[in-house]
């Protein structure tokens, strides 16, 4: 089996439109391996889907190169570059079969004498059986449910082996428990087949739980690239801290730092001990990034921050309390387990802070 990978080099997309120019895409550079699942996340506007079509041929760059296995495909045309896309709304043929969905690239092809009938019969048969619809092969698409239908067009643009496959937020139009369950699918899929996924979506858990590698973006640029696991942990700017994860961001200054243990100080002069961190000169002003899941109500005394309970959230498998840090110092949620006595709004409470989870951002 052989895998494709792709080089953006400083892709730009300008765009005008009521006589006002901007870019759409400004200067993004990315590596996507072979048989990688690499997933664009970012807020609406922010240049995830103008990226894939360029990757697809099907917007031109304003500058920039796009390389596919170190051959610059810049300007080739879309039928060459041997990739598919997936996209949102499913863009089935209503008037034909599932079966005749699927088979419909692989008859294009046949006319080039790629396939001969048989083999498009067979083909088309098993890529029916991998994604569940073997006993829908009949129907007409307004037939099936909505995880159906994208299954026929996961069918359609996989039968015909491409190298890359594209998707555009596939599983935005399905409700919450579907598109669970046609995560696990799509990485099932990825790890069965090997091809190389860009995934695009807005949905920073899907992206979390699917990708190898996720280009956060923001304003056409991404803002970092890495595994899910560096991007939640160690995100790179305050952008990704409070993209990824809820995460709350306090102002803090830098005390001390020895090695990759450092102290921060508070507005309020409350001290917090982080470990794992980056390495900041003291007495640099720093953003604090700190999540609900790595605080915990604590005794007052050492390595604890004082705060104050504002509102408390009931969610089913924990309860979010809101806490205002003392002397103005932030605002922070923190989880708390449901079978613990619940804590009063107006409390004064100490917190204590997860030294390896709690990060530092700098800009
Ligand atoms: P995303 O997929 O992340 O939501 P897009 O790539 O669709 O973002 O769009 C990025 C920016 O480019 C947006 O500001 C959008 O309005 C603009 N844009 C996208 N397509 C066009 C177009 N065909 N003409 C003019 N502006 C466009
Ligand atoms: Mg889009």
């Amino acid at each position: 089996m052989t895998t494709t990978g792709i080089e953006l080099r400083n892709l730009r997309k300008l765009y005008e439109a009521h006589g006002h120019a901007s870019w759409a895409v400004d200067g993004v550079d990315m590596t996507i391996g072979a048989g990688k699942f690499i997933t664009l996340l970012g807020p609406s506007g922010c240049g995830k889907t103008t990226t894939l079509r360029m990757i697809a041929g099907l917007e031109i760059p304003t500058s920039g190169q796009i390389f596919r296995d170190g051959e610059d495909i810049t300007d080739q045309p879309v039928t060459d570059r041997d990739m598919r896309m997936v996209f949102q709304d499913f863009a089935l043929f209503p008037n034909m079969t599932v079966e005749e969905n699927v088979a419909f690239g692989l008859r294009v092809k046949r006319k080039k004498g790629q396939y001969s009938e048989a083999q498009i019969r067979q083909r088309v048969a098993e890529f029916l059986e991998l994604v569940h619809l073997k006993d829908h092969a009949l129907k007409k698409p307004h037939q099936l449910s909505g995880g159906q239908k994208q299954r026929v067009s996961l069918a359609r643009a996989l039968v015909t082996d491409p190298k890359v496959v594209l998707f555009d937020e596939p599983l935005g139009s399905l409700d919450a428990n579907l598109r669970k369950i046609m995560q696990l699918e799509l990485i099932r899929l990825h790890r069965e087949l090997g091809k190389t996924f860009v995934y695009v979506t807005h949905d920073q858990d899907e992206a979390m739980a699917m990708s190898d590698s996720i280009a956060v973006m923001s304003q056409g640029k991404v803002m970092q690239f890495g595994t899910p696991r560096e991007i939640y942990d160690r995100p790179a700017n305050r952008y990704v801290a409070s993209f990824i994860g809820h995460a709350h961001i306090v102002n803090a200054m830098v005390e001390s730092q020895q090695a990759d243990a450092m102290t921060v100080r508070l507005e309020n002069g409350d001290r917090v001990g982080l470990q794992g961190t980056p390495t900041v000169a003291p007495g640099s002003e720093v953003g604090l990034m700190l999540r609900a899941e790595d605080l915990a109500f604590a005794d007052a005394g050492a390595g604890a921050i004082g705060g104050k309970v504002v509102d408390s959230l009931y969610r089913g498998e924990y309860v979010e309390y809101v806490v205002e840090l003392l002397g103005n110092a932030g605002v922070v949620h923190v989880h708390a387990r449901t079978d613990l006595p619940a804590v009063a709004h107006g409390t004064t409470v100490a917190l204590s802070v997860n030294p390896t989870k709690a990060h530092v951002v700098v800009h």
